[in-house]
């Protein structure tokens, strides 16, 4: 991108950001065992007048890169916790995701902000899970203090993109998470590939080892979904379970994921082989 359009995005961001033009979705993450939901992940939409629909994955960079992620972090994170107290008062006590820029880790003082706000708004801290990615320039191993500020306060915190880029499974050990991400990589790639199953198997049972959760993301089809389970995954979360909802519509998909869970995991391959190994059994 050429300096004079990024400039204009980062300038259009900041008055969406000011005049409240943007707004969050959340994603619902399910549990494998039963199909209960544990928590969603709230991800920011920003849809503009002059510049359409941006994806985050575009803006957020930029407001990152032009000092603007922290205005932006405090605003997604108040709206979240909000949003939380109108879910309880309709009855549904959920956990939440929030995605976290490693910048904003780099503030001593960052954890304290964040219960501030929890208290303020009379939000547990158990209730919320930071969701952080490792990036080159900022290994997480450097943000160790932020992160047991974190847990002390009782808050909880998922390596997120697991299994891609600098992530690696020696930080599971070292650093205070208490759950991983795996990354949509390997949910599409693990139907197919030995390799990439190999390699689930490796991160569950280690995260599985330490206490960790492990979520599989990104999960489209039922296939992804049976082995994501077979492979030991707690939770998932994806299209095929939920695209991220707008906030009323949290407690009408609830009520109809109830009734579509036990399709989705039902398994039929299983239910084959069963069947055909009874057969088999009694022609020996
Ligand atoms: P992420 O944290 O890895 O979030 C998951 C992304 O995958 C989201 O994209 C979500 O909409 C998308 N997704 C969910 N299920 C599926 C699926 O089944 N298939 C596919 N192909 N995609 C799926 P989104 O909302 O565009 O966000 C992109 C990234 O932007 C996020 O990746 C996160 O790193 C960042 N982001 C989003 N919201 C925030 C925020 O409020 N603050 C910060 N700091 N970063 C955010
Ligand atoms: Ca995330
Ligand atoms: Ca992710």
């Amino acid at each position: 991108m050429t300096a004079r359009p990024e400039l204009e995005l980062v300038e259009g961001f900041e008055r969406a950001l000011i005049n409240h033009r943007l707004r969050m979705v959340y994603q619902p993450k399910v549990r494998l065992r039963d199909g209960a939901l544990t928590r969603v992940e709230a991800l920011v939409r920003w849809d503009d007048p002059q510049f359409g629909s941006v994806e985050p994955s575009r803006f957020v960079p930029l407001a990152e890169k032009h000092g603007l992620i922290e205005d932006l972090t405090q605003w997604g994170l108040r709206t979240t916790l909000r949003q939380w107290l109108k879910w309880r008062e309709e009855g549904l006590d959920t956990c939440l995701a929030f995605n976290i820029s490693a910048l904003s880790l780099e503030q001593l003082d960052f954890p304290d902000l964040v219960e501030r706000m929890c208290r303020a708004l009379d939000v547990p801290t158990d209730r919320l899970v930071l969701e952080l990615t490792e990036s080159a320039t900022q290994p997480l191993i450097k943000l160790m203090d932020t992160l047991t500020r974190f847990r002390i306060k009782g808050i909880g915190l998922a390596i997120d993109d697991f299994g891609t880029g600098y992530s690696s499974l020696m930080q599971l050990r070292q650093l205070p998470f208490t759950e991983v991400k795996i990354d949509r990589f390997f949910v599409s790639d693990a139907v197919n590939s030995q390799e990439s199953r190999l390699i689930v198997r490796a991160i569950v049972d280690l995260a599985h080892g330490l206490g960790l959760t492990v979520t599989a993301e990104g999960v489209e089809t039922r296939e992804q979904l049976q082995s994501l389970s077979e492979l030991g995954c707690d939770v998932a979360q994806g299209y095929l379970i939920s695209q991220p909802l707008e906030p009323n519509a949290l407690m009408a998909w609830k009520q109809e994921f109830r009734g579509r869970w036990p399709g989705l995991i039902e398994d039929e391959g299983l239910a084959l082989w069963s069947y055909v190994e009874a057969d088999s059994l009694r022609k020996r």
